[in-house]
């Protein structure tokens, strides 16, 4: 089957063709640094990293930017609470998101753009909009004129008579009944303190839109494949965006639109707005693995809901810790296994998951997949273990889907393992009263962050925050 994706331009499934061969380049809307992610947005940059390892996994060369809005209404607000300089509070949110990255395994993006550094191209394309008719000056600030640009509404399939021609909006994040002109360019006010740049357009900052436009532009080209974001982005912001590029250089802007859905806690949309949020750094300090928010986040369609729970978290432990097993299981089988019974389980998980996965990443069959080979590669160990020939094809299969999943092979996971192995050998020490090297071993992993908790059910682990 061939690779498709839902656009949500066309709401069609559609093949997927690069506009250049074997290459894809894509747009990922990425974090607004003016608090810590929580894992609702980790759920959006985890469909992402999903969508770029399968491509990478069908053989594209991918280019992938990622934007860091670290100016906005929400950035100059807080810095100038806080009394801070914008990029020192932006930079301690910058380094807290690339940890998170790390810590559920999302592989880095080529390019991760910050705003502040992008203005001059910015001012540019802000300017050949007003050559072009697409903007106009009020007061000292610059408006996009959605009238200018039939197409407005295209991709989250507004009327134009449902917008309020001639309105306008200055805050970056507007209401859907608001739709109307937007800035572009705000000029300086009071609330802004010392955030500004003096520009042919005059002092101010730039919007919060134009940021995602010249900067996928610069990176990417003006015309790309893949732009995607939350569903809370289509709109305004990928409208607007679409508005001000195409308004720009008169050519189709994007190919294929894809948007995640929410992750949601008790029927509400995870936001730092309603309070319901968890971040990686909460639940981690819980003693959860980070791994396991991984998997919370990608086993469920990017394009259902997904409802968070910390049962959730608990069931998805027990599918790495299958995984981890299986993987251990085949390292150590010897034997002498039927080639062709081996091969033919290889070939029917593969076909299976790929099956899935080409069908605009629909995971759970490519899951179910890969724990149906787990199961029988297992039961082929059990009767007869696995030529060293056959050992080398399963785990080669293995490491090709977790080259997507990203959950087996990680360097979090041989931590956490090593963590297990030394708990396992404080207990031991225990057993043995030897009380000496017992303290010891608690004392060196709490050096490293781990603290322990001897419970009536064992003894549990946790890293300190
Ligand atoms: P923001 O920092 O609010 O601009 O959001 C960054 C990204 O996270 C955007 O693509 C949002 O659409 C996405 N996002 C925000 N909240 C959620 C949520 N609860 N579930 C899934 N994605 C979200
Ligand atoms: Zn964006």
């Amino acid at each position: 089957m061939a690779l498709r994706f839902l656009n949500t331009l066309t709401r069609k499934l559609e093949n997927f063709e690069p506009i250049e061969q074997g290459i894809v380049r894509m747009y990922t809307c990425g974090p607004t640094v003016y608090g810590p992610a929580h894992i609702g947005n980790f759920r959006a940059y985890t469909f992402e990293d999903i969508l770029r390892r399968y491509l990478l996994y069908k053989k594209y060369h991918v280019t992938q930017v990622m934007n860091l809005t670290d100016i906005d209404d929400k950035t100059i607000r807080d810095s100038n609470a806080a009394g801070i300089s914008l990029s020192d509070h932006t930079r301690k949110f910058k380094d807290m998101f690339f940890r998170d990255l790390d810590r559920l395994n999302i592989q880095r993006a080529e390019h991760y753009p910050a705003a502040t550094e992008h203005i001059p191209e910015m001012v540019v394309m802000i300017n050949k909009l007003l050559e072009n008719g697409c903007a106009y000056r009020s007061g000292h600030s610059i408006y996009f004129k959605i009238s200018s640009f039939p197409k407005y509404g295209s991709l989250s399939h507004m009327k134009m008579e449902d917008l309020m021609a001639g309105a306008r909006v200055d805050s970056d994040e507007y209401e859907k009944e608001t739709a109307s002109d937007f800035a572009l360019w705000k000029g300086w006010t009071d609330k802004d303190g010392p955030v500004f740049w003096e520009t042919s357009l005059g002092k101010g900052r730039p919007g919060w839109h134009i940021e995602c436009s010249a900067m996928s532009m610069k990176y990417l080209g003006e015309h790309f494949d893949i732009h995607t974001g939350g569903v809370d982005n289509i709109f305004p912001h990928h409208e607007n965006e679409i508005a001000q590029s195409e308004g720009t250089t008169g050519e189709k802007f994007v190919n294929c639109w894809m948007h995640n859905a929410h992750l949601i806690v008790e029927g509400r949309k995870m936001a730092k707005s309603e309070g319901n949020y968890f971040t990686v750094e909460d639940l981690v300090g819980q003693g959860h693995n980070p791994l396991a928010i991984r998997y919370v986040l990608m086993a469920t369609h990017y394009r259902q809901q997904l409802n968070f729970t910390i049962e959730g978290l608990e069931g998805a432990k027990a599918a790495i810790t299958r995984l981890k097993d299986f993987k251990t299981n085949v390292e150590n089988a010897h034997g002498d296994s039927d080639t062709n019974a081996v091969r033919s389980t290889i070939d029917k998980a593969v076909t299976g998951f790929e099956a899935g996965m080409d069908d605009d990443l629909n995971i759970s069959p490519s899951l179910a997949a890969v724990f149906d080979f787990v199961r029988e590669i297992n039961s082929i160990i059990a009767k007869t273990g696995l030529s060293e020939s056959d050992r080398t094809a399963v785990m080669d299969t293995l490491r090709r889907f977790d080259s997507v999943l990203g959950i087996v092979f990680t360097a979090e996971r041989d931590i956490d393992s090593e963590i297990e192995t030394l708990i396992q050998n404080r207990i031991d020490a225990k057993k043995n009263k030897d009380y000496k090297k017992a303290d010891q071993i608690r004392a060196d992993l709490l050096n490293r962050g781990i603290i322990l908790e001897d419970t009536p059910s064992g003894t549990k682990w946790k890293r300190k925050i």
